[in-house]
């Protein structure tokens, strides 16, 4: 068998469309376009103003179940199943967050789809693609700017220089920069403080700027970004340094949707991309809203598996932007459930029923938790070649015995094609008005308790635990005005537990909080339990090493 070709060959290898034309499909017309070359475009403001009055599609979330080494595939199969609705004659956008550039270079490779389910220009969308991060990480980097600045010239507002929460951000994974001292050279840079970097994903801007609805509303959030406390401990916001006015200037021209195509030169909009743990990891609302407004299905993916990504889609995203998902698609690959089963990495070639079926109770968890939202569901199983029939027919019966069908899925290799019979089965539930969507818990429930509820009713634990210091800040919080705020929950994704190593579906554990942070902009409760990394590293052999140009200028290595 000849081998198959790698992403990029397959990216490079597509009839690629004008973006004009990809537009035009939507009835978007040339001049509401923004074009950055010829595949890529931001819709207007006037455009994205005008389209307020359409009425919505339906809205899919496409989550998985806890991820492994193995590989999942949300992004592949958001794509693969956006192209197989429009094959099948429903008008689609596909919504993908977009992919942090510095991972490119270590481990993990791009995060625009694989195989022949991929969203293009693979290349440009991995890395600098519209500038959005350059100017997310410029807004940062101005309000941290303003705050040394500030103190600089007088510290008026008696910001505590030991009490800065606001860090700098860098997209780039370079662990030499977590923890720095600035402002050495003596009195005319500043005073020397510890300070350090995460990447341009882990800003609070990063967060605001998805979940913002209009650019009044993003200045709003902004300002309310608590960046330090003072000499007494009450919090010191952009808004009091005067920061989010100019922040905002220079995210105008980001906030408007990036539109690009699949292979199939179907419709998708990439924007906006916040870490899926310090933050609540789903493209902008600004695209999933303008993007239900101009098809009648809108795919869109959530980071991490469904306890982390979909409850925080639902408790956040939804409930925030006011939006009504119609049906989720959670993703489930032999390989994964085979390892949640027991098996090690370098077995999973190997047929293993047992193993599925037994790994299944993850997948069977997270169904179970799906509809706890209201929200009907399907499963994609993701195929790889190795998968046997057996091992499928296993997960279908997992699946099923919790009321859900399972559609095996081969758009990896085959596109669209490959992906019809979810398409129908999603479609259908869509449209059958079965969801009856409703966050899992009341913005009036107190932040302990919503804590509790995520912790007992998702991940199956007992309780939750906090020394006393974490639990007189939370109660803090719950009195200084925040109590109605959601929570962001910060844990490992591979386990439904605090412990990574816990696989399956465990039970009655105990979720210990570290910390909580409050993003006063972002307008959640960030709940610390376990190891959270803002500035990831690079391995010992990058990919950076991989990647180059070829004789033709064409980019070779990125995957
Ligand atoms: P996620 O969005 O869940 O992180 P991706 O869709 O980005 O996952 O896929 C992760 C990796 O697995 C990508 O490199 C992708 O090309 C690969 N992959 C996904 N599905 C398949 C498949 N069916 N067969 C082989 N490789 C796959
Ligand atoms: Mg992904």
């Amino acid at each position: 068998m000849a081998s198959f070709p790698s992403d990029i060959e397959i990216a490079r290898g597509a009839d690629i469309k004008p973006i004009t034309e990809v537009a035009a499909g939507l009835d978007i017309p040339a001049d509401a376009l923004l074009q950055y070359g010829h595949y890529k475009a931001k819709l207007s403001e006037p455009f994205l103003r005008q389209t307020g009055s359409r009425d919505d599609g339906k809205l899919i979330l496409v989550t998985a179940i806890t991820p492994t080494p193995a590989g999942e595939g949300k992004t592949t199969t958001s794509v693969g199943l956006g192209d197989a609705l429009n094959r099948i004659g429903k008008k689609t956008i596909t919504c993908l967050r977009e992919p942090s550039l510095g991972p490119c270079f270590g481990v993990k490779g791009g995060a625009a789809g694989g195989g022949y389910a991929q969203v293009i220009p693979m290349e440009d969308i991995n890395l600098h693609f519209t500038g959005d991060f350059h100017a997310i990480g410029s807004a940062h980097n101005l309000l941290a700017a303003l705050v040394d600045n500030h103190i600089h010239w007088g510290n008026e507002l008696n910001i505590d220089p030991r009490r800065i929460y606001l860090r700098r951000v860098v997209d780039m994974n370079d662990r030499a920069l977590r923890h720095i001292i600035n402002s050495l050279g003596g009195v005319g840079n500043g005073y020397v403080r510890e300070d350090g970097f995460d990447i341009t994903v882990a800003s609070e801007v990063m967060a605001i700027f998805c979940l913002s609805r209009s650019l009044q509303e993003l200045e709003t959030r902004l300002g309310n970004i608590i960046v330090a406390q003072t000499r007494d401990r009450e919090p010191v916001t952009a808004a009091q340094l005067k920061a989010n006015s100019a922040m905002t200037v220079l995210l105008r021209e980001a906030f408007s949707p990036n539109l690009v195509q699949t292979l199939e030169n179907n419709p998708a909009f990439i924007h906006g991309g916040p870490f899926a743990n310090i933050a609540h990891g789903c493209n902008s609302v600004m695209a999933t809203t303008t993007a239900l407004k101009m098809a009648d299905y809108v795919v869109t993916e959530a980071g991490f598996g469904a306890d982390l990504g979909a409850e925080k889609f639902f408790n956040i995203k939804c409930r925030k932007a006011g939006l009504h998902p119609n049906a989720a698609v959670v993703v489930a690959t032999a390989r994964a459930l085979k390892m949640h089963g027991g098996v090690g990495k370098d077995d999973l070639g190997q047929e293993n029923v047992e193993a599925v079926l037994q790994g299944g109770e993850n997948l069977a968890r997270h169904i179970r938790n799906v509809k706890t939202f209201g929200v009907p569901v399907v499963v994609a199983i993701n195929r790889f070649h190795n998968d046997t029939d057996a091992e499928l027919a296993a997960i279908r019966e997992v699946a099923a015995e919790q009321g859900a069908e399972a559609f095996v899925c081969t758009h990896f290799t085959d596109g669209s094609a490959g992906a019809e019979d979810l398409a129908r089965a999603v479609a259908k539930l869509a449209d059958s008005g079965a969801s009856q969507y409703a966050p899992l818990y009341s913005d009036e429930l107190p932040l302990w308790e919503k804590i509790r509820t995520i912790a007992t009713t998702l991940y199956g634990a007992h309780d939750i635990m906090a020394n006393q210091k974490v639990r007189d800040q939370i109660h803090e919080f719950q009195e200084s005005g925040y109590g109605h705020f959601p929570i962001c929950m910060a844990k490992t994704q591979y386990s439904f537990s605090t412990d990574p190593d816990l696989k399956g579906a465990p039970f009655d554990h105990e979720v210990p909080i570290r910390e909580v942070r409050l993003s006063g902009g972002a307008e959640f409760l960030v709940v610390v339990c376990g190891d959270v990394m803002t500035m990831p590293g690079l391995p010992r052999v990058p990919s950076a090493e991989h990647i180059g140009l070829d004789a033709e200028g064409n980019i070779v290595g990125l995957s």
